[in-house]
């Protein structure tokens, strides 16, 4: 019966197919100057997160060419402790996560779950971005090991640096070099339900995920009697099915369906076969392994959300699972209880900056301490006049900031 009625849903184009518990709205408007009983929207920065819950927000669920109405993958995750959990940074995906507002210091830990760049593009405008707007301590990373050095995560990071060495050594000048550090801690990929974090009453674990190359990992995290999985790219595997089940949450991929590929992305249907359902998960593999581990709420991710793909993707996850179902798209965000799992969508600024922490910024270092990148050449190419245009502003901005 369950069945019949997703289907009917899935036919006449309901966005999302899942039971009822998981919309917030309802109720009636009892009064024509009140507020309605419940919202369907989030407004990041105005809910306390209590003790035992954990809020999950979708930054990124699409493909590793981002558009505008997608970022690449990325999920931030709250807990009622107070951390904050960067699982994937792919790219675009920042946006999303600063229009949360949420100042750069508490945004300082990120676990990748392989080194993709539809996974972790945007790890430069977290670096850079939080450097320059507030971050006052390195940022953290945690990936996995790859089967050579040159494959693993610590090597990505180390030579990301690198290649990112001029945008440092100009910034060390004028900031403090400290948060423009990167501390890796990085874990064996084969670990099975290995622990990779353990902090606060928050624990990490990992497992493999059977994705393009050895190396990439999925993350379960526990939380107050709540776990939530949250699956990298992968073919279904066994350690999945073994460790993710009876997740509160569990989000895994489910990609676009093989015709689909052909169509809107021009792929051969020979590619289309294996990249839909062997490099990743086609929605009838999805619907399988959450009809097995049995979540209370399944979240499907990692390609174009619209109405087309949508419908042909759950038409295909309804073929093998009936449970509780989100096919994700950018902000969505789940209020995850032992009594609830609430899902709204994030409104947010497009124009929000970023908003400062209790920690103070650090003070630039002292003159001379770091050499100064700018040549004498290229600064006896200043134009004066531009000094005297700016003269009047700047020693009225100096005089009112108490300044020489
Ligand atoms: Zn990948
Ligand atoms: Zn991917």
């Amino acid at each position: 019966m369950k069945k019949i009625l997703f289907a009917a849903l899935a036919l006449i184009g309901l966005q999302v197919s899942t039971p009822s518990d998981t919309f917030a709205a309802g109720g009636v408007v009892k009064d024509p100057t009140g507020t309605a009983p419940d919202r369907y929207a989030y407004y990041p920065g105005t809910e306390e997160l209590k003790k035992d819950e954990i809020r999950l927000i979708a930054c990124g669920t699409g493909l590793p060419a981002a558009r505008r109405d997608q970022a690449a993958t990325c999920w931030l995750v709250e807990t009622g402790n107070g951390d904050k959990f960067l699982f994937d940074i792919g790219s675009g995906s920042m946006v999303n996560v600063a229009a949360l507002m949420i100042p750069y210091d508490f945004l300082d830990k990120v676990f990748l779950t392989h080194l993709h760049t539809d996974h972790w593009g945007d790890l430069s405008t977290l670096w850079a971005g939080g450097w320059t707007a507030g971050r006052t301590q390195p940022l953290r990373v945690w990936g996995p090991t790859g089967q050579t050095e040159d494959m693993g995560t610590a090597y990505a990071i180390k030579h990301f640096l690198k290649a990112y060495n001029w945008d440092a050594k100009t910034r060390d000048f004028v900031l403090s070099p400290k948060p423009g550090e990167i501390t890796v801690k990085e874990f064996d990929y084969k670990g099975i339900n290995a622990i990779v974090y353990q902090e606060n009453g928050v624990t990490i674990r990992s497992i493999p995920a059977i994705h393009a190359g050895d190396g990439p990992v999925s993350f379960i995290l526990e939380y107050a009697g709540l776990k939530l999985v949250i699956g990298g790219d992968t073919f279904p595997n066994k350690w999945f099915i073994e460790h993710a089940a009876g997740a509160d949450v569990a989000i895994h991929e489910t990609f676009l369906t093989p015709p689909d590929l052909v169509k809107f992305y021009g792929q051969s249907p020979g590619q289309a076969l294996g990249v839909g359902t062997q490099i990743h998960t086609s929605p009838q593999a999805f619907g399988k392994v959450m009809s097995t581990i049995q979540p209370r709420h399944a979240i499907g991710y990692h390609f174009f959300n619209e109405q087309g793909t949508h419908d042909n993707i759950l038409r295909g996850v309804l073929q093998t699972y009936d449970g509780p179902l989100s096919l994700a798209t950018d902000n969505m965000v789940w209020n995850i209880t032992k009594d609830s799992i609430v899902e709204r969508m994030v409104i947010s600024p497009d124009q929000a900056w970023s908003v400062n922490g209790p920690n103070k910024p650090p003070s630039p270092p002292a003159k001379g301490s770091i050499p100064d990148p700018i040549s004498d050449w290229i600064k006896s190419g200043r134009w004066q006049p531009a000094e005297a245009a700016q003269a009047d502003m700047v020693n009225k901005f100096k005089k009112e900031n108490g300044m020489q």
